[in-house]
């Protein structure tokens, strides 16, 4: 078998892999284990040209960068986070939808207190709140965090977080309200670029199908 017919897709597990596999098996690919009960960080598909790559979910757009996969799943927070350096995005898949919000206590003043002459923000999300507060031409100083950002603005680190919001439960049941829609999040397949050109016909082959799927889901009102 030739190697420009061999693709390696990275995804995360979790709402990724699992809400991924349904598009795949709609363009014909289906997993040969379950991430969540093997170990295994490689698995073979049903095509023994496909195998698929379990990593993190902020590690996927690097593992693609880098050619290490061709192509890969990665939520739009996370590529916007990234930078998408050697990456093309060519499709949105539509799934993992949520939102990036900045979200605080429901009394908190959106001007910094007076012993501070900036907002204090935490979040993971360090480029997307640093876009957001920019465009509005608000100086803040954002302190990056790599989960459980809630729980900054009750223990006095932080004024205001920045944070992916779904349903908005996390935020209510800590208090926190959301203040400032920032952007609408989903996750996007992505592909390396050299594999976009070396094997562009198998590529675009499982773009189409992707495509495809994803339409079709969107008929069906998923
Ligand atoms: P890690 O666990 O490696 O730190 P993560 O927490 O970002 O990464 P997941 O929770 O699996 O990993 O999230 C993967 C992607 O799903 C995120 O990048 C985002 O695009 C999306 N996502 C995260 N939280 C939600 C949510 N509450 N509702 C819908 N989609 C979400
Ligand atoms: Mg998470």
């Amino acid at each position: 078998m030739s190697d420009d017919q061999r693709l390696t897709i990275a995804l995360s597990k979790g709402r990724i892999f699992e809400q991924t596999l349904p598009l795949l098996e709609a363009a014909g690919l289906q997993a040969a284990e379950d991430p969540e009960t093997s170990r295994k960080l490689i698995l073979d598909t049903n095509d023994p040209r496909v195998k698929l790559v379990i990593i993190r979910a902020s590690d996927v757009p690097t593992y693609v960068q880098y050619g290490a996969a061709d192509l890969g799943v990665a939520g739009k927070d996370v590529l916007l986070e990234h930078g998408g350096e050697g990456l093309y995005e060519p499709l949105d898949l539509r799934i993992a939808c949520c939102r990036l919000m900045v979200a605080g206590r429901p009394d908190t003043a959106l001007v910094p207190p007076p012993a501070r002459g900036r907002l204090r923000i935490a979040t993971k999300y360090v480029r997307g709140a640093e876009r957001h507060f920019a465009a509005k031409g608000q100086q803040v100083e954002i302190i990056k965090l790599y989960g459980s950002m809630e729980l900054a603005p009750l223990v006095g680190l932080a004024d205001l977080i920045v944070d992916l919001v779904e349903s908005g439960n996390t935020l209510k049941a800590n208090g926190l309200v959301p203040i400032e829609h920032i952007s609408d999040i989903s996750s996007r397949l992505i592909v390396n670029k050299a594999s976009w050109k070396m094997k562009h016909a198998r590529v675009r082959a499982l773009v189409e199908s992707l495509q495809e799927a994803v339409e079709a889901q969107a008929a069906a009102g998923r």
